[in-house]
């Protein structure tokens, strides 16, 4: 369902890799702090970098990510390799200049879990992601290497205003929303009035990233609309846990309007796979063909019938459909 022809969707020109890994500049850390909503089982911070004096300053759009490269070798003895972190941040910065840049990394931390012949059966032990780890653990004034700008395609398109925006997250997944949010809704040429609906998606209440800053947004300007998916805690009623889709397909009388404009673009960021559940929600509404296009061999099937693996294969987004999965 199409309810007429959609504006362009028309990009800036970003820049990219002006700082490559291989020479990294220095960045300080500022600022290290908890940025999630209460005790959780998570560890999640809202970590920030000067990198002013360096050609990244003043340089990043949100949607970005640039590259941090941990100290230390791997298990080869090789020096470890650059890992990308969205940037949280407006083009201005957290500082107002664009020289304090931001990002939300996560403790990766793990049980490994034996899988090739080569592997002990009983090797059950926990290991540590290498740079996130690093990254939580960092105390202000702290040096860091990093490289970016890195990524085009994953951005706020140059016309705010032609367009309403659907920010989809999990996890570290909302780090781009949070410089997004920021500047349509706090940029120096005012708030721009376009329909915006945020929906986080996480496991519990206390997992919920930057919540204080969404509840304050979403009260401050009525055009912006803060939705919260937890898929772990029971909604009673004999309802299960809400996911990022269901929300939407249970709120398909208000949602349905805002996907059927053709003024809307669909933001998708955090875990690898999310994008799944919501083309196969928008397929089963007739929605689907403003944000992905079907393949040949899918073209004439149920979406009802289709499975993950389908959608993988068979599903491409449009330019009104951006995707930041890792
Ligand atoms: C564009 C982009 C943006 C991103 N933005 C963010 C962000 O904003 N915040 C964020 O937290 N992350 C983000 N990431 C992910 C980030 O780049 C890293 O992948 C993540 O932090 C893990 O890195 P690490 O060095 O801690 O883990 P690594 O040490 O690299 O481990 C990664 C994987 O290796 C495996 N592994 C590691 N050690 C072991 C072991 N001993 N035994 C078995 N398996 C093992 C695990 O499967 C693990 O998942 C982003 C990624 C991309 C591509």
């Amino acid at each position: 369902m199409n309810t007429g022809a959609s504006n362009p969707v028309v990009l800036e020109d970003v820049q990219i890799k002006l700082v490559k890994p291989s020479a990294p500049v220095i960045g300080r850390v500022v600022l290290n702090e908890l940025c999630m909503n209460g005790k959780s089982a998570s560890y999640v911070k809202h970590t920030t970098f000067d990198v002013s004096g360096t050609p990244l300053a003043g340089t990043f759009r949100p949607g970005q990510s640039f590259g941090v490269i941990p100290p230390g070798k791997d298990d080869n003895g090789k020096p470890h390799k650059v890992r990308l972190y969205s940037l949280a941040s407006p083009s201005w910065g957290e500082d107002g200049g664009g020289t304090v840049i931001s990002t939300t990394p996560k403790r990766l931390m793990g049980e490994f879990f034996p899988q090739t012949a080569r592997d002990d059966p009983s090797d059950h032990h926990l290991f540590r992601g290498v740079c996130s780890n690093y990254l939580c653990d960092l105390k202000p004034g702290d040096e860091v290497l990093l490289s970016g700008p890195n990524g085009k395609r994953f951005q706020l398109p140059a016309d705010y205003v032609a367009h309403d925006y659907l920010f989809l997250a999990t996890g570290t997944g909302i780090a781009p929303f949070r410089g997004m949010l920021m500047e349509l809704l706090q940029g120096p040429g005012g708030a721009c009035g376009s329909e915006i609906h945020l929906v986080m998606g996480s496991p519990y209440t206390t997992d919920l990233l930057y919540h204080d800053l969404f509840e304050r947004l979403a009260a401050e300007h009525s055009n912006f609309h803060y939705h919260t998916a937890i898929s772990r805690e029971p909604r009673g009623m004999g309802r299960g846990g809400l996911y990022v889709d269901v929300l939407l397909e249970e709120r398909l009388d208000s949602f349905g309007v805002l996907l059927a404009s053709p003024r809307t673009l669909i933001y998708v960021c955090g875990l690898a796979g999310m994008q799944l559940g919501l083309f196969g929600m928008l397929a089963r509404h007739d929605l689907d063909s403003n944000y992905c296009t079907r393949s040949v061999a899918l073209a004439d099937t149920d979406p009802a019938d289709w499975d993950a693996p389908a959608i993988k294969r068979g599903i491409k987004p449009t330019a009104r459909c951006m995707l930041e999965v890792y």
